[in-house]
């Protein structure tokens, strides 16, 4: 096995059942994803375009790739045929451009809605408030190839172990309260996203059940 695969390997044998693995492939060369499948991985994770257009048209079809990180409304158009999630939707008009290409193409597509609950020094997704006030106005369910699929978030960039982990316990809260309020009847919205290298154990204790990992697989990135 190459580093890589043992890396992956080893990750996996410690994840409860239930708890799937999302490989952060961004920044690493498409031969790093293919010795990931190579072991049966099939969830990739990709935060550019270009290099997520790039490394689907090299490897095999039944991959599913996934949007992380911030997506601009012009991306959108490249990034729906490609991928099977976006976990990282933090406007209405994201969500609507989603709709509108996901449309053009007939394709569902599921989304996860980013929540904001770090401290300051982050400023992506919906703050609690926000996104309430999104699911109770009620539009979103105008968007028939929107599949709502759950929760994702990022803690707090610090070491503070009980900073984080209040970070996933409020985004935890907030899911269970999402579900009952309006997605009770849903079987799809059942993702809580949570947990990277440094803190996916914590994570998984707080509710996670897509943990997100790149550095712990694929080695530090080289920007
Ligand atoms: C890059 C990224 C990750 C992976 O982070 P690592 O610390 O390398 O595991 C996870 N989630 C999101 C949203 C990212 O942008």
């Amino acid at each position: 096995m190459t580093p890589i695969q043992e890396a992956l390997c080893h990750i996996k044998q410690q994840l409860p059942q239930g708890v799937e693995l999302l490989a952060v492939s961004k920044f690493h060369p498409s031969t790093a994803v293919q010795e990931g499948y190579d072991i049966g991985q099939r969830l990739f994770g990709e935060s550019r375009e270009q290099e997520l257009s790039q490394k689907a048209r090299l490897l095999p079809e039944d991959i599913q790739w996934q949007f992380i990180g911030h997506l601009q409304t012009n991306k959108v158009r490249n990034v729906v045929p490609v991928v099977s999630r976006i976990l990282s939707v933090d406007s209405w008009r994201l969500l609507a451009e989603i709709e509108k290409q996901a449309a053009r193409i007939d394709k569902e597509i599921g989304v996860l809605l980013e929540l904001h609950v770090a401290d300051e020094s982050s400023k992506s997704g919906f703050t609690p408030a926000e996104c309430l006030q999104l699911l109770e106005d009620g539009l979103w369910q105008t968007l028939p190839h929107i599949r709502f699929e759950g929760i994702m978030c990022m803690a707090t960039l610090t070491t503070d172990e009980n900073r984080i982990r209040s970070d996933f316990r409020t985004a935890n809260t907030f899911f269970q309260v999402c579900k009952e309020r309006f997605f009770a009847d849903s079987p799809h919205f059942r993702i809580r996203s949570w947990g990277m290298s440094d803190d996916w154990p914590i994570a998984i204790e707080e509710g996670a059940n897509l943990i997100r990992i790149g550095t712990q697989i694929f080695g530090p990135r080289e920007y």
